[in-house]
């Protein structure tokens, strides 16, 4: 069977944008999911994401927000707005959660496909690559022809060859033999880049196509869950705004 995989990451615990995503990917008879990190932190339902997540069975990488809500390091250096919300989630979280975010690689290889939450030359820096200069340290780690990221919450496709790196916006992508490609996935639970529908990718490497996909869910219950649980409420305000 040809591999029909969803990409998906950044759920930052918004389980309403997470369900409408996998009923999505399911729909679109995907047959396979990868993750690329940061399951919690930001909105409120942390264990319902990771239960979702851990559910799927599927390959998962470690994100900086998993990665500060799962172990028990200082806060001190963090905006005090970003410690709230990493203390509220520390929290929350089950021990069998939190050991399970513990335990995830800051890097995987996917039958063919490489995954990493940040960049592939130090993922455990948490660099983030919004412009191509950022992007081509990693494609000197990159093996495979497409390597799947997120971080930003920016949706966009870095092409390399010959040496040069360009940019490609999301849409329908087709990969080009001989090139390769860092794409970030964008994110499921707090977009960034304008729009505030939930983004993920699908793709199919026998067709070498790459399909972003963008999806209205219920912005207004994941604010609610946000408030409720006494959590920042710019938190709330940016769903809205995609920002
Ligand atoms: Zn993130």
């Amino acid at each position: 069977m040809d591999r029909k995989i969803a990409v998906l990451g950044d759920i930052h615990a918004n389980l309403d944008a997470l369900e409408v995503v996998l009923a999505d990917a399911r729909a679109q008879n995907v047959n396979e999911f990868i993750c690329t990190g940061d399951v919690v932190g930001y909105n409120a339902c942390p264990n319902e994401c990771c239960k979702l997540v851990r559910e799927l069975g599927c390959a998962v990488v470690q994100g900086n927000h998993d990665h500060y809500c799962a172990f028990e390091e200082s806060l001190e250096d963090f905006h005090h707005l970003a410690a709230a919300v990493v203390a509220w989630t520390r929290r929350q979280l089950s021990s069998d959660n939190a050991a399970w975010l513990r335990s995830l690689p800051y890097t995987a290889m996917v039958k063919g496909i490489q995954v990493v939450h940040s960049t592939l030359d130090m993922p455990e820096h948490w660099g983030y690559v919004f412009e191509s200069v950022e992007a081509e340290p990693s494609f000197s780690y990159q093996k495979t022809q497409a390597c799947f990221h997120g971080h930003t919450h920016v949706p966009v496709v870095f092409e390399h060859q010959f040496g040069t790196v360009g940019r490609l916006e999301p849409g329908t992508i087709e990969l080009r033999l001989g090139r390769k490609y860092f794409v970030n996935v964008g994110s499921v639970g707090q977009p960034r880049d304008g729009d505030p529908r939930a983004c993920y990718c699908i793709y199919e490497p026998s067709k070498h196509l790459l399909e972003y996909r963008r999806l209205e869910y219920d912005v207004a219950a994941a604010q609610a869950r946000i408030r409720e649980a006494g959590l920042p409420d710019h938190l709330a305000d940016r769903l809205a705004r995609g920002r």
